[in-house]
């Protein structure tokens, strides 16, 4: 089966780390929303500066931008042996859409992970993360320091604290995680696709676990 895997989980859960070590092993791409959103907003195009106006107060960008941008994506050539979702969907409404264009594609979804954390502790990581400016890297200024303060150790460039890791905008991606995308759990449970993954563990441990899972849909 082809490993076409979505990654869910709040804020904080350890998805882009996660994401990184997933994309080395089994050499699929990565397809972050939040990636792609901060992309655009680098380079000043009108999706950057439609997205910046929400991700900036932890709010989520419309649908229907989101949607457009993940269809288009997917239908690229790189994603025929499989993808990585990471971020998206997050409301009912992208998941609906996401299971209609990967059936009409003939990409459908093999497993949605999903990673858990504790509140506090989402909160903990998230106010001390940093992530490089290149190639987004993520660091934690307790926990996953760099080697040289301020500089990532895989591409040399400069760490920065995202505009939407700060208490209030954390406050809000946190309500949005419990009302829109929570009741995601149960759409792809019921259709049997859902795995719970305890986020708390260390992130070694769980790339272990996660690996030998998708093992598994590689081998069906
Ligand atoms: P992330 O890097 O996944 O934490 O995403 C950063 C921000 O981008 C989110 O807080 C949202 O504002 C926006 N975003 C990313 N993915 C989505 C999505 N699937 N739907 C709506 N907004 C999104």
């Amino acid at each position: 089966m082809a490993m076409n895997i979505i990654l869910m989980g709040p804020p904080g859960a350890g998805k882009g780390t996660q994401a990184k070590k997933i994309i080395q092993e089994f050499a699929i791409p990565h397809i972050s929303t939040g990636d792609m959103f901060r992309e655009a907003i680098k380079k000043g195009t009108p999706l950057g500066v439609l997205a910046k106006s929400y991700i900036d107060k932890g709010d989520l960008v419309p649908d229907d931008v989101t949607i457009g941008l993940v269809k288009e994506r997917l239908s690229q050539d790189d994603c025929q042996k499989g993808y990585l979702l990471d971020g998206f969907p997050r409301t009912l409404k992208q998941a609906e859409a996401l299971e209609g264009l990967t059936k009409e594609i003939g990409r459908e979804i093999a497993l949605c992970l999903n990673i858990d954390v504790n509140k506090e502790e989402l909160i903990r990581r998230i106010s001390g993360r940093r992530v490089c400016k290149n190639c987004g890297a993520p660091y934690h200024i307790e926990t996953a320091k760099p080697k040289v303060a301020g500089v990532c150790d895989i591409c040399g460039g400069p760490l920065y604290q995202r505009a939407d890791d700060n208490v209030e905008a954390l406050e809000t991606r946190l309500t949005h995680y419990e009302h829109d995308t929570k009741p995601l759990l149960d759409f792809y449970q019921k259709r049997n696709l859902l795995i719970l993954l305890d986020g708390e563990g260390g992130s070694e441990k769980l790339f272990a676990e996660i690996s030998r899972l998708l093992n598994e849909v590689r081998d069906d």
